[in-house]
């Protein structure tokens, strides 16, 4: 027994013709040979999906490690040098995050690092206040 594509009805294997809509089943029987190709065509799609998905995890990984080092300059922004390299670390790092999605992070990050550069200046405000 083989099945009709067209309405679904089972037909003898011998036969040429599906006996309920009329269609031919050996044309029916060649097209999902010609479908083939169009599956296979629809596979580089598939193989592009998970690429730009780890694309995606490698700036989300940018965007956070900024935000991560940029969250850690304003622990130890009071610790000379360190501070600073977080602080730098942490703008370029969420800078760069910036230009890939998802931004959340790399933007919450600069947002941070803003704010890791007032705090730092208001030390080297209070520091030269101290000496002058
Ligand atoms: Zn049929």
């Amino acid at each position: 027994m083989k099945q009709c594509d067209n309405c679904g009805a089972q037909m003898p294997d011998e036969a040429n013709f599906c006996g309920n809509c009329g269609i031919s089943l050996n044309k029916v029987r060649t097209e999902p040979q010609d479908k083939r190709p169009q599956v296979v065509a629809q596979q580089p799609v598939f193989q592009q999906q998970p690429t730009t998905v780890i694309v995606q995890q490698q700036s989300n990984g940018l965007g956070k490690s900024g935000f991560i080092c940029a969250l850690l300059g304003l622990f130890f922004g009071w610790v000379p040098g360190i501070g600073w390299i977080l602080w730098i670390l942490g703008t370029v790092l969420s800078f760069l995050g910036l230009f890939k999605a998802p931004r959340g992070m790399a933007f919450a990050g600069l947002i941070i690092s803003f704010i890791d550069i007032i705090i730092l200046l208001f030390i080297i405000g209070g520091i030269a206040a101290l000496f002058l």
